[in-house]
């Protein structure tokens, strides 16, 4: 179920808390239109829409020697890649970021000015998003200062460090550089998906050159094969270019296009291969130095397949040229790397979920019927991030689903992970003003601070390990009878699951949570996302189109509905404020009970129009006026919509002793990152 609808980087955009898999699409949730008005903000961490936090890496002092030092190279190699993806991003971004960090490293005048910070708001909002296109809406970032600012700036600032191109003035150099910061119909866009237009012409992303789409759809229909059973990713990684009428790929490999950042990348990954902690991860990192070297796309996919067996390895990572979403015809993906290692603690946890999987099939609400008689655990793993780079970082996914060549999902496997670190320091950046504003009672909001991580832990686990791999079709039955709707159900499902056992003693026994009121911090946490919190992601007059958000309130709004009678969940007004207030979690774990029972039902005997039914009745349409609450309520606590993280800093020492050291600001790790990692020409 979820490796097909959710193979890739599981991303994501707002700053709002999810399990594992949540994939939201790309929302429309664009801050120009959506009119936020920012505050000029002096903080080092909060800018703009965006909110810039460490993270922590439990698990690293738990390493041996070796283990620190495979993280080291591992991060060297993923941080040499940074500027591909700047690259990538757009032509001129390198040269722009240049630009930018030498004014602001050498200009000579006042730096208190609301001019200058400004200027600084524009230089961090394009570290973080790789580049001058918002990471998320793809729109041209456009200065808040003047272009007469920009002018002074530059001509208080020593000439010599400009990165001029050749042949130009300092003033030539301004003049063509002022149009591609201001003008917003000069490359507006990153990846334009707009009907009616040229996709490839009017992307500003920096994968092709002097092409049409057709000529590239022809380009790689004429090289496909239909009868392929295991085909290459073509055009993963070039660039395709037109000259003299000819169409070629610039390969991004050892002497090739990125050339320079990739030999410093294979040189540390080099170093890898010698402390790799398992035979399998040495072939695998062997394969990957050789693609490299390379640009053998067939390397690429044996590389993916080594990969998917390394399952024993407490430090995993992953590096190379993977997800497509910013090439807008899904060819050619963005460099990112991201290091991970183990999390001891959550495995433990799962391995004891998933070692009842049985009991709980047999104990589920389901009918027998449906039941499945030998049920295994999906296994379901999580890890702290170590590093990230490239288009990770500083935004960053919260899970990881690959390789994304289905061929090599159906013969060799997948890995999928949820970055749990990351997901924790999410959620603890805006919960705190939520909570006091949307929980009822303050015993609510107290219940959430103190259970709340373990109650989202748990029910991603849940959710993962039982609930996925629970129930069985009838004979005949795909999960392909249900349309559209397919994966909303699905996805619900498995919340029901995880809901319903959530506030079972069993996992208390277990050992995996301390009490049932675990259970109720999930239950009150599910009931005021899906009726009400997760609405502050959509813009006024939206409905609901996103799977999660539609399972979501589908299954909160029937258990509400159904429950009215009994006031199970009573609707309260409090000061003007609207709360959902769960009066009986005993009856409402029953709801979720019968919820459950009857989403199974539609899905083992493929009743579509039952399926259709309950999504379009619960899941889609949007209380206009709850959501116009929400958003007015939301919009006073003055929570970034966006979040993104700075990186730990590693030390190796003579004798290749690895210590994680105190992290920079954000600020003094992009200059310093500018000035280590710049392995590339300003133009590729
Ligand atoms: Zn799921």
């Amino acid at each position: 179920m979820k490796p097909l609808i959710y193979a890739g980087i599981v991303s994501l955009g707002a700053l709002v808390a999810f399990t594992a898999d949540k994939k939201p699409k790309v929302q429309k949730i664009d801050p120009a239109t959506a009119k936020v008005v920012y505050k000029l903000y002096v903080d080092e961490s909060r800018f703009a829409d965006l909110q810039v936090i460490k993270y922590n890496v439990p698990g690293f002092d738990k390493l041996s020697p070796k283990q620190k030092e495979l993280v080291y190279y591992l991060s060297e190699a993923a941080l040499s890649g940074r500027d591909i993806v700047y690259d990538q991003n757009y032509k001129y971004n390198l040269r722009i970021r240049k630009t930018l960090e030498t004014l602001y490293e050498n200009y000579s005048e006042a730096r208190g000015t609301d001019d200058f910070k400004r200027f600084e708001v524009y230089l961090k909002r394009v570290w973080f998003s790789n580049g001058i296109h918002h990471h998320y809406s793809e729109t041209k970032i456009i200065p808040e200062f003047s272009i007469n600012y920009f002018r002074e700036l530059v001509a208080k600032t020593p000439a010599a460090d400009f990165p001029l191109m050749q042949g130009q003035t300092k003033e030539q150099f301004v003049e063509w550089i002022i149009p591609i910061l201001f003008d917003p119909s000069i490359d507006g866009k990153r990846v334009n998906k707009d009907a009616g237009v040229d996709h490839i012409v009017k992307s500003a992303s920096n994968f092709y050159e002097g092409v049409t789409e057709k000529e590239v759809m022809d380009f790689y229909n004429s090289k496909k094969n239909a009868s392929e059973t295991e085909p290459i990713s073509y055009g993963l990684n070039s660039k395709l270019v037109k000259k003299d009428g000819q169409l070629f790929e610039k390969v991004w490999k050892s002497g090739g296009m990125y050339g320079q950042a990739i030999d410093k990348i294979t040189f540390w990954l080099e170093n890898a291969i010698i402390v790799a902690e398992t035979p399998e991860q040495a072939e695998y990192l062997t394969l990957l130095v050789k693609f490299y070297k390379t640009g053998d796309l067939k390397v690429w996919d044996e590389c993916n397949i080594k990969w998917v067996k390394d399952l024993n390895s407490s430090v995993d990572f992953i590096n190379g040229f993977i997800e497509v979403y910013h090439d807008p015809i899904g060819l050619r993906a963005d460099y990112e790397s991201a290091v991970e290692i183990k999390d001891f603690d959550a495995s433990d946890r799962m391995k004891t979920i998933a070692g009842n999987a049985q009991w709980f099939e047999d104990n589920s609400p389901i009918m027998p019927e449906f039941k499945k008689k030998n049920v295994k655990g999906v296994t379901y793993k999580v890890v702290n991030v170590a590093m990230e780079a490239g288009d990770a970082a500083p935004s960053t996914p919260i899970g990881i689903n690959l390789p994304n060549a289905e061929w090599i999902r159906e013969k060799h496997g997948s890995k999928s992970v949820s970055l749990g670190n990351i997901v924790e320091a999410y959620a603890t950046v805006s919960s705190d003003g939520i909570l006091n504003e949307f929980c009822y009672t303050g015993e609510e909001a107290k219940r959430a601070k103190e259970y709340g991580a373990l109650a989202g832990k748990l029910h991603t686990a849940m959710h993962e390990v039982i609930g996925h791999a629970s129930g069985q079709m009838m004979p005949g039955k795909t999960k392909d009878d249900m349309g559209n709707y397919g994966s909303t159900l699905e996805e619900a499902r498995a919340d029901l699951v995880a809901l319903y056992y959530i506030m079972d003693q069993k996992l208390v026994d277990m050992g995996v949570m301390p009490s049932l009121e675990v259970g109720k911090t999930e239950y009150e946490g599910y009931i005021r996302g899906g009726l009400m919190l997760q609405l502050r992601r959509l813009q006024p007059g939206e409905n609901i189109e996103e799977d999660h958000m539609r399972n979501r309130q589908l299954v909160a709004s029937w258990v509400y509905e159904k429950g009215k009678s009994a006031k199970v969940i009573e609707k309260v007004m409090k000061d003007g404020k609207t709360f959902f207030v769960i009066k009986d979690y005993a009856k409402l774990r029953v709801l979720f009970g019968e919820l459950l029972k009857e989403i199974q039902r539609i899905k083992s005997t493929g009743d579509y129009e039952g399926g259709k039914k309950l999504v379009e009745t619960y899941g889609v349409k949007v209380d206009q006026k709850i959501h116009k609450e929400v958003l007015s309520r939301v919009s006073k606590l003055d929570i970034a919509p966006y979040g993104g993280f700075i990186q730990p800093k590693y030390t190796i020492t003579d004798d290749k002793n690895v210590t994680m050291d105190e992290p920079e600001s954000f600020t003094e790790q992009m200059l310093r990152y500018g000035k280590t990692y710049n392995f590339l020409p300003y133009e590729n």
